[in-house]
């Protein structure tokens, strides 16, 4: 028997109908290029450029020497629960049971067990847009219609007036994502409970992906939605991560908080898929929430001047404006002032960066942001003066048509 052609490999519908990861394709043509030995800057990528910390570190190792090596309960150890509770309960006032938590392989099995453990064929799901890449592809997996919130008009802040015109009969879900990537905007405390209130009234959930949540520049205030009064928390799903916030994003460890029906549901998920996550990493994770926690300060004061200084660098480059980003580590200016003359598009302009530059940016059309690019400022102020001045030259070159 001849074995098939892989192009006929018959795809399942829920599979072919999936897009690839833009931002995972830029890290990938980063890594390409520099393996052949070019001078790539690579302002691609959506992961930290800091070290693991030491001490998170060490816990890792200590658990292999007690021989923590064996499956743990799907949901996690109860020290790594206790750690998150604790940590939710000691920054943000609130109160959950441990029934209420589960630890993930990443943010991002929280957010496909949830999504997948709620959402059913037919059910629409708000997203604002511009929005994480990943969001509508597992809605769309699990059956779903992503609804998106375009909110260009309100500089990229979700309000809650946008959120009561969006929802309908049929809506099942929010996903909201604050800090924001790929926007850096951070909804304000006020507007969240807003939209909250308005969520309620409607029976609608929520997803709050709160994978950025310490990464705030002042004077935006740090927020998470676990401190709503419980009446807004009913129907709440928090889906964390350890990636961002202790530079630990191949570790793969997150968590889901979310009421015990929901996670009961997403723990029947994660048992018949991963099982629990890594034993070792799950010892590194109870370390960074038990741990001193002044890494993340050292991070965020580090993010914090780079910020400032690529908001300035960018306001001299002709074509591109940018709003300064309230969180997270990305700047997403609107690139449009370079388009019309042979570069038509914010993809083609990627593509010209990495193409005459070597400097690998995200093309704002992946998230639904035509006209922008995202720029990551997770890499050394020397390289991202570097790639400003490569991104100028191009820039120029477009504006002079
Ligand atoms: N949510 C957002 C908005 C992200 O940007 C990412 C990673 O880039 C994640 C979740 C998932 O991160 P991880 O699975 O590494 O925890």
């Amino acid at each position: 028997m001849t074995k098939p052609a892989l192009e006929s490999f018959p795809r399942s519908e829920r599979v072919a109908q999936m897009q690839a990861s833009s931002t995972l394709a830029a890290m990938q043509k980063a890594q390409a290029l520099r393996a052949s030995g070019v001078d790539v800057v690579d302002l691609g990528a959506g992961e930290p450029d800091f070290d693991t910390p030491d001490h998170i570190k060490r816990a890792a190792a200590e658990a292999m020497r007690a021989g923590e090596t064996k499956y743990t309960a799907t949901g996690g150890t109860r020290a790594l629960q206790e750690a998150v509770v604790n940590y939710y309960a000691r920054e943000f006032g609130a109160r959950y049971d441990i029934s209420e938590v589960m630890a993930t392989a990443g943010g991002k099995q929280a957010l496909f067990n949830a999504i997948v453990s709620l959402v059913n064929a037919g059910d629409e799901v708000l997203i604002a847009q511009p929005y994480w890449v990943t969001f509508p592809e597992i809605v769309k997996f699990a059956g779903g219609t992503p609804v998106f919130i375009e909110t260009e008009e309100t500089g990229f802040q979700l309000t809650a007036e946008q959120v009561r015109r969006a929802v309908t009969p049929r809506t099942k879900l929010l996903i909201i994502n604050s800090p924001s990537n790929p926007s850096g905007r951070v909804v304000a405390p006020a507007e969240f409970r807003r939209i909250m209130e308005t969520l309620a009234e409607h029976g609608v959930y929520v997803i709050s992906d709160e994978c950025y949540l310490r990464f705030v520049y002042a004077p935006a205030e740090v927020f998470s939605a676990s401190s709503l009064a419980p009446e807004l928390r009913a129907r709440l799903c928090i889906a964390g991560s350890f990636s961002k916030t202790y530079a630990m994003t191949g570790w793969r460890m997150g968590y889901a908080l979310a009421p015990r029906e929901w996670t009961k549901a997403m723990l029947l998920v994660q048992g018949h898929s991963t099982s629990n996550p890594n034993s070792i990493a799950q010892r590194a994770a109870t370390e960074a929430f038990n741990g001193s926690q002044d890494c993340v300060g050292a991070m965020l004061a580090e993010y914090g001047a780079r910020r400032e200084w690529l908001i300035k660098a960018l306001a001299d480059v002709p074509g591109f404006e940018c709003v300064a980003p309230e969180g997270a580590f990305y700047a997403f200016p609107n690139v449009r002032g370079c388009l019309g003359g042979k570069v038509k598009t914010s993809g083609a302009l990627a593509d010209k960066l990495l193409n005459d530059e070597q400097t690998v940016v995200t093309d704002g059309a992946g998230f639904g942001a035509d006209g922008y690019l995202r720029i990551s400022y997770a890499t050394s102020l020397e390289r991202l003066e570097e790639g400003v001045r490569r991104i100028r030259r191009v820039a120029e070159e477009c504006v002079a048509g």
